[in-house]
């Protein structure tokens, strides 16, 4: 009797390779989406942080500390707080066109410069990746809230993503380049 032995036909394989293309190209998305979500989390979470600080600095000496104070305010944490998106040191800065120029074109190479500012009795903290953008109803072009270009409050729509305001048909805004 005589034993056949089979292997793959090119078609098969061709098939295999197929379906494995197909498979990761469905999920790739997915995995980067995920990865991305994560690290926007994990910025979040880093800057609430870094506000729960500032918030306690308040209560101990009564008003919010002066910028060269925050980089200090960050090594009280037991373990030093450092930038998701590149592993960075947290760095601070009150000059906001430095900051809107760091952050044109969605660039997050610098997601470790946080804009903070402070007046009397309150303070603006600024960072990426913003917890919305906003948008212009009459324009229909978006922005990031540090935009010194934005629409009246009545014109105002927010959206949780870059993504979601193109997708609604929303254009970057030729100024703030988000
Ligand atoms: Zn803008």
């Amino acid at each position: 009797m005589g034993n056949i032995k089979r292997g793959f036909s090119f078609l098969e394989i061709l098939i295999v390779i197929s379906i494995l293309f197909i498979l990761a190209s469905l999920s790739l998305p997915l995995y980067f989406s995920a990865i991305e979500e994560a690290k926007r989390n994990t910025q979040h979470s880093n800057i609430q942080l870094i506000i729960k600080e500032i918030e306690i600095f308040n209560l101990k000496y009564g008003r919010y500390p002066y910028l060269n104070e925050m980089q200090n305010l960050l090594s009280k944490f037991s373990e030093y707080p450092t930038c998701p998106y590149n592993n960075q040191q947290y760095t601070f800065t009150s000059n906001i066109t430095n900051f809107r120029n760091a952050f044109k074109n969605n660039n997050f190479k610098n997601a470790h410069i946080i804009f903070y500012t402070y007046g009397e009795k309150t303070y603006t903290i600024f960072y990426y990746p913003p917890k919305f953008y906003i948008g212009n109803k009459e324009t229909k072009k978006f922005h990031y809230p540090w935009c010194w270009t934005l629409p009246s409050s009545q014109n105002q729509v927010f959206f949780k993503t870059r993504d979601e305001a193109i997708e609604k048909g929303y254009a970057p805004c030729g100024n703030c380049l988000p």
